[in-house]
């Protein structure tokens, strides 16, 4: 008899899910990035438990059709890409079409949506398994409601960390994804204490404000620079006011908050000799550049990218601080009516 078979679908489901839904943040991010994708104008995100109890996004983008909505539970079902060339040219900030498969295969899921054109679904899929799927009348949107997050996979459980520390992590990431889309207001409650909330007007430091206080975004200047290739805009904190740690600041390629010690490197490098040793800025950089300049399919939650011409990216960034803060004479003043 033959040894080798394939696996079925729910466990290949539950594998892929350690990749993709490591901690309720990981549910957090990939259901905002949804909303995004969905061109939603409006998202707001609510947290019960650290998000262990039940995590909710709700947004007012375009729906998936009725006869769509079972299909987005399966894996690699994506409506985002569907060329080779498309992979090399990634617009959304989804594509992979592994989120909802993964997180319907640990979890209790609810989904409502509606298009706006003919009648909304609502489908309930729980371990992998499609429960029911009706009709559901709802504005047009969606609604994706997930408890009992790793309820059938005990390790993942057991590997999690505090409360504190889930949640921080869930706030991180949505004031990452506020940050890289301006334009959309955000909610974020947690136990029904609101904890973050963004106009969505497009305006960065009004972000800046509403994540790291009035008084901080008031310390924050623009820069910008650009080139043939590359455009960056971004607020970064005056050398008076600096953090014990790299975690303020937030590099986004377009809209998507990624990590890269090149392009932080040269962010500080920007400052010159005007941050103390250990020390690092606030700093928001949003850059945006031709989707084919970056290779976001490095990694499953795409945090990693690979960035074709990272050394002129690298200089884009230094020299955009540098004239701003390292060559400057910073005169008071100019700071006060921010
Ligand atoms: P991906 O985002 O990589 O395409 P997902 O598993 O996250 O894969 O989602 C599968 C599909 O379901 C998406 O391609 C999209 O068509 C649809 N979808 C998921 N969430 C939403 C949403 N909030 N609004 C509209 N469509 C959605
Ligand atoms: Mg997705």
């Amino acid at each position: 008899m033959a040894k080798i078979h394939e696996l079925p679908t729910v466990l290949a489901d539950q594998i892929a899910a350690g990749e993709v839904v490591e901690r309720p943040a990981s549910v957090v991010k990939e259901l905002v990035e949804n909303a995004v994708d969905a061109h939603a104008k409006t998202i707001d995100v609510l947290v019960e438990e650290a998000g262990l109890k039940s995590i909710q996004v709700v947004d007012d983008g375009v729906g998936i059709a009725d006869e769509d909505v079972e299909m987005a539970f399966s894996r690699h079902a994506t409506s985002k890409i569907t060329s080779r060339e498309d992979l090399f040219r990634v617009h959304s900030l989804g594509f992979r079409g592994e989120a909802l498969p993964s997180i319907a295969s640990v979890a209790d899921v609810w989904l409502k949506t509606a298009t706006g054109k003919g009648a909304g679904s609502e489908v309930h899929i729980k371990g992998g398994e499609i429960l029911t799927h009706t009709a559901a009348q709802s504005r047009p949107g969606t609604e994706v409601t997930v408890s009992d997050l790793f309820f059938n996979t005990p390790a993942r459980l057991k590997y999690l960390k505090s409360p504190q520390t889930e949640l921080a992590n869930i706030v991180d990431i949505v004031d990452r994804l506020a940050l890289g889309h301006p334009d959309v207001a955000f909610s974020l409650s947690h136990n029904g204490r609101e904890l973050l909330r963004t106009a969505g007007r497009g305006d960065s430091q009004q972000v800046v404000a509403g994540i790291y206080g009035v008084q901080t975004a008031r310390k924050m200047v623009a820069i910008e620079n650009e080139d043939a290739d590359f455009k960056l805009t971004g607020y970064v904190s005056l050398p008076e006011l600096t953090r014990a740690s790299r975690n303020y600041i937030s590099i986004l390629i377009n809209g998507r908050y990624i990590k890269n010690y090149q392009l932080t490197k040269a962010l500080i490098k920007g400052y010159g000799s005007k941050l103390m040793v250990g020390r690092y800025p606030i700093a928001v950089l949003n850059l945006t550049m031709d989707p084919f300049l970056v290779d976001v399919n490095v990694h499953p939650t795409k945090q990693e990218v690979r960035l074709s011409k990272e050394p002129e990216l690298a200089d884009l960034i230094d020299k955009a601080v540098y004239n701003r803060i390292a060559r400057e004479n910073l005169i008071p003043d100019a700071y006060q009516n921010l």
